[in-house]
């Protein structure tokens, strides 16, 4: 839910082992027996026939901003066809032929607007499946249906992902440097919760943190090593999120709750004292409304409310509301002397009263920052 600040993802260390990491792709690829193949493959997914080298640049750098989806390169198409190809393979269970009639007319419909011809690249029997009889004939029966789809219309698709797969192989390319990308990256609270620690309280060293893939590698082999698709999280948001339709919540390489969505004391401070008070999480009003839709299901995934509600954040809350009453006119001189730091700055001292780092305020790098920061700005506390 918290944004991965950019600044991180442009840090000399992080830039370092991304670089290594797109080298030993192209390296690997240069020395395939089938480069050729691999190649026309790859190309499959935009209209120009890019060199390697960029090619490989442009999927591995994607940040799945839709704009950048759309344009230049032809993701789009693979997208769609991944979700053909998803619902076909639903059908396959439900068994209803009616629901597999109408899947087919989506397909055809949509094959036939002019801009989404790249699809056909995708799937290999585009002219059969225009032929009524002969679809009927292929979805009359849950067997025939799965032939079909399995064994015909889906083949070029599957052979893309085969490639894909080998090309771009997580535990090849990016096992090896998991660690180390972690670290580069240099965020200290999971982005998904803003509550776990990614490192031990203890020597500082990183015990605790994982990569997710937002896409799930097992459907989008194309991004399995994608930058923007390899997110560090704690490992209880982790396990929430295997299996998930993750495209469904926010990215946290992308966009995050920031300027959509706010924690809020509620009932205060009528029910400070023994905690009775609740915290709500507001969304601001806003015309993105697939922004919207991805913070709900962000909070209804991840249980934010009830998690936020434990008794040790409301503590947190609760202590920054008492503390904020502790800014009066003379605070800084009074801090200053019974901390004994005579050039105590209104920064440092909000550090003190609050725990929030101001000299660096990066919520990806505070404890319940986001929450924190919220309840402050509610309270009209002016921030330094
Ligand atoms: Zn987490």
């Amino acid at each position: 839910m918290i944004l991965i600040n950019s600044e991180n993802l442009n840090s000399r260390s992080y830039s370092k082992i991304r670089s290594e990491i797109y080298v030993n792709i192209v390296r690997s690829i240069y020395s395939k027996t089938n480069y050729e193949e691999v190649k026309h493959e790859l190309n499959k997914i935009q209209n120009k026939d890019y060199p390697v080298t960029i090619l490989i640049k442009k999927i591995l750098f994607h940040n799945f901003k839709e704009d950048e989806t759309y344009e230049d390169f032809n993701f789009r198409s693979y997208f769609q066809a991944i979700s053909f190809y998803n619902n076909a393979q639903k059908l396959y269970k439900k068994g209803n032929k009616k629901a597999r009639k109408s899947f087919i007319g989506d397909l055809i419909g949509f094959t036939q607007i002019e801009s989404n011809k790249q699809i056909e690249k995708f799937i290999c029997c585009i002219d059969k499946i225009s032929d009524y009889e002969f679809i009927d004939g292929r979805i009359k029966t849950q067997s025939s249906f799965e032939d079909f789809a399995e064994n015909e219309m889906f083949i070029s698709l599957k052979k893309f992902n085969r490639v894909c797969k080998e090309v771009f192989d997580y535990e090849t390319f990016i096992t090896p440097l998991r660690a180390s990308l972690i670290d580069s990256i240099g965020i200290k609270f999971c982005p998904y919760c803003n509550e776990q620690s990614m490192y031990s309280e203890k020597d500082g060293t990183r015990v605790l943190a994982d990569l997710d893939h937002y896409l799930p590698k097992s459907e989008f082999p194309l991004f399995e090593s994608n930058f923007f698709n390899l997110i560090p999280s704690c490992p209880s948001c982790n396990r929430t999120l295997k299996g998930q339709s993750k495209r469904r919540i926010v990215n946290p390489l992308i966009e995050g709750f920031e300027d959509y969505a706010v924690f809020k004391m509620v009932d205060y401070p009528l029910k400070l004292a023994n905690e009775h008070f609740d915290i709500t999480i507001l969304k601001k009003n806003t015309e993105n409304h697939i922004i919207i839709e991805k913070i709900d299901n962000t909070i209804s995934l991840f249980k934010l409310k009830g998690r936020y509600n434990q008794n040790h954040i409301k503590e947190t809350a609760r202590r920054i509301y008492l503390n904020t009453r502790l800014l009066t006119p003379n605070a800084l001189s009074h801090y200053s002397e019974s901390l004994e730091i005579p050039t105590l700055t209104t920064k440092q001292l909000y550090k003190h009263l609050f725990e929030i780092d101001f000299e660096k305020i990066n919520l990806s790098n505070e404890y319940l920052g986001k929450l924190k920061l919220d309840i402050l700005i509610d309270l009209d506390v002016e921030l330094p």
